[in-house]
């Protein structure tokens, strides 16, 4: 499964690199340095833990100190000499010293992931290693294939397996070492913590989920633990342990540790039920030929809406995940489907810093204030919502089969254009239809609302396009606001802002809506490609605002403020300690890093 919007991410990254790419192989100057540092902005994440019985509060802790000692053991994973040479940059005091601390922190090793995981630090391999270490750094692809040849079938499973490391042997024979060898002393210590918040909390998913987890970090078999997951529902909602692989760029095997540790946001979990029954009456309301219609939806597979304390590893590493997809393991996904996590305080802290700036230079000034987070988060669950209706199977001239099928290299980006365009059509629909759906207090359904809709809408556009137009999500989106726009529904101003037509929009989204499913269901490839080919293009109205927007941060660099407050971090400089003389730049804090 997917980290979401990752592959937006890795693109930007892209975009990012050759935007400002400095073919000299010199590492980057104190100014340089900055400046890349600048494209995070750090935000301050609080949450409310009050709500949580005394034994929770308690099991919270003993979390937040487990998932910090996945930092280091994620470090180890990087690279082998990561931990040590993290500790040497510390030890450097000058300004630049201190930046460098500073995006090592935010990148977890020496390599920048917005710039194609360059070096930013002189002495150390000029580019992040494709095997991470995962892997003896010697070892070539071929190497590690030939070897395999020679194995058992079990043992190509292990070799092969989420949950292990490929190593030397003293005659320089590769050998497999199981994760629970390899880091066993981090293990049983974050094993031991998981054991005691089990001991504390009075949830039985929780607590089944932190022993079953604690005893697969010891015996390296997660699957159990895997399934516990499926099953928990706790006010506090944890995922720790190894998990995505797309640090082993060498052959994607190996899983890296990371944790989120979360409180279910009970608000939006309500939100997302109230909304989950209407999902039926929507799609028997779909502005498409009524034949086209799933008469029976199936189960949606289920959505958590989270507010995160705390993040570690790789799920702390450069640019943040705003949800997640899990398990990985397919037996899991077979047995008990997956599950997606949203992280709406990390989606809250993002709009802020990111596109909060983005509507200041991309919307008429009147407009700005309509563009706000509520509406913003509320659209991104109906683009989830959304992937689950519409054409799924479908009839090609007798033959039983499926709009990914038929649309092939085209699907993704029509999908999503079909998942925002639906969403924003599904919630027009519950807005007039809010009394009788029983929304009323749970979706605002007044004119504010619906300005504040389409204006977020607009707004956030502006934030997909800048990842560019190689991606699903840029590309859906090219489509829709060229669509909106030569309807009518979207306007140029003179003063090079945009803006939205109240008028025209909601028939122009009904129609788009009406073109994006009949595509899907008559699995019209060459109608696909033609549209886009057609509309996700980027004219140069939207290329000077996107102009305007360098300076904007790309993302965020979390701290953690609750968490540290609950459980402080041990390797943070002491908060009592005396003030330190006031250095050159009062204004610029440092992240209280480990
Ligand atoms: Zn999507």
């Amino acid at each position: 499964m997917l980290k979401i919007l990752l592959a937006i991410f890795v693109l930007f990254a892209f975009v990012l690199a050759s935007a400002q790419s400095k073919p000299e192989s010199a590492p980057p100057n104190l100014g340089q340095l900055n400046i890349m540092i600048a494209r995070f902005a750090p935000t301050q994440i609080r949450v409310d833990t009050s709500h949580l019985i005394n034994g929770d509060q308690q099991a919270l802790a003993k979390l937040i100190q487990a998932a910090r000692i996945l930092n280091p053991l994620f470090m180890r994973q990087l690279w082998s000499q990561n931990l040590a040479t993290y500790d040497k940059v510390k030890l450097d005091r000058t300004p630049l010293g201190e930046a460098r601390a500073h995006y090592y922190w935010i990148n977890k090793n020496p390599w920048s992931e917005l710039d194609e995981h360059r070096a930013f630090l002189p002495g150390v391999p000029p580019q992040k290693l494709p095997g991470a270490n995962f892997y003896p750094e010697n070892m070539t692809k071929s190497e590690f294939e030939d070897w395999l040849k020679t194995l058992s079938k079990d043992e190509q499973d292990l070799a092969t397996g989420f949950f292990t490391v490929i190593r030397r042997d003293t005659a320089g024979k590769l050998r497999v070492v199981p994760y629970n060898q390899e880091y066993q002393a981090d293990l049983e210590k974050a094993a031991a913590l998981l054991r005691e918040a089990a001991a504390l909390t009075p949830n039985a998913s929780l607590k089944k989920f932190l022993n079953s987890r604690a005893a697969a970090f010891l015996s390296n078999d997660y699957y159990q633990s895997d399934i516990d997951w499926m099953d928990l529902d706790a006010p506090i909602d944890i995922t720790i342990g190894p998990y995505e692989t797309y640090n082993d760029e060498l052959f994607g095997y190996k899983a890296a540790f990371e944790a989120y540790v979360n409180l279910r946001d009970d608000a939006e979990t309500n939100k997302l039920a109230a909304f989950a029954k209407h999902l039926q009456e929507i799609e028997d309301n779909l502005p498409e030929d009524p034949q086209y219609r799933t008469p029976k939806l199936g189960a949606a597979a289920p959505i958590r809406v989270v507010n995160e304390v705390f993040s570690s590893g790789d799920g702390e590493k450069g640019v943040q995940s705003a949800a997640y997809n899990l398990p990985n393991d397919d037996r899991v996904v077979q047995l008990k489907g997956s599950k997606r996590v949203m992280l709406r305080n990390i989606q809250e802290a993002k709009f802020r810093s990111v596109l909060i700036p983005i509507a200041r230079r991309a919307l008429a000034p009147q407009q700005q204030a309509d563009a706000s987070f509520e509406p913003f988060f509320t659209h991104i669950l109906a683009h989830e919502l959304m992937h689950g209706l519409g054409p799924h199977q479908i009839i090609i001239a007798g033959r039983e089969t499926n709009p990914r099928l038929e649309l092939k290299e085209v699907y993704s980006a029509i999908e999503e254009a079909k998942a925002d365009v639906t969403g924003l059509f599904a919630l027009q629909y519950m807005m007039d239809h809010a009394k009788e759906m029983d929304l009323t207090g749970i979706l605002p359904a007044d004119e504010a609302a619906e300005r504040q809709l389409y204006t977020t809408f607009l707004a956030s556009a502006f934030r997909s396009l800048r990842f560019g137009l190689n991606e699903a999500h840029g590309k859906g989106m090219a489509l829709q606001f060229n669509y909106l726009m030569a309807r009518g529904a979207f306007v140029a101003r003179p003063d090079g802002t945009f803006g939205v037509d109240f008028q025209k929009i909601k028939p122009a989204v009904r129609d788009l809506t009406h073109e994006l499913l009949t595509l899907e269901a008559t699995g019209d490839h060459d109608g696909a490609k033609q549209m886009l080919d057609n509309l996700a293009v980027l004219r140069p109205a939207v290329k000077a605002v996107l102009d305007k927007l360098q300076g904007v941060p790309v993302d965020i660099e979390p701290q953690f403020v609750t968490a540290n407050e609950i459980a402080p971090d041990p390797n943070a400089p002491a908060p009592s300690a005396p003030a330190p003389p006031p250095k050159r730049k009062a204004g610029k804090q440092r992240a209280v890093h480990g």
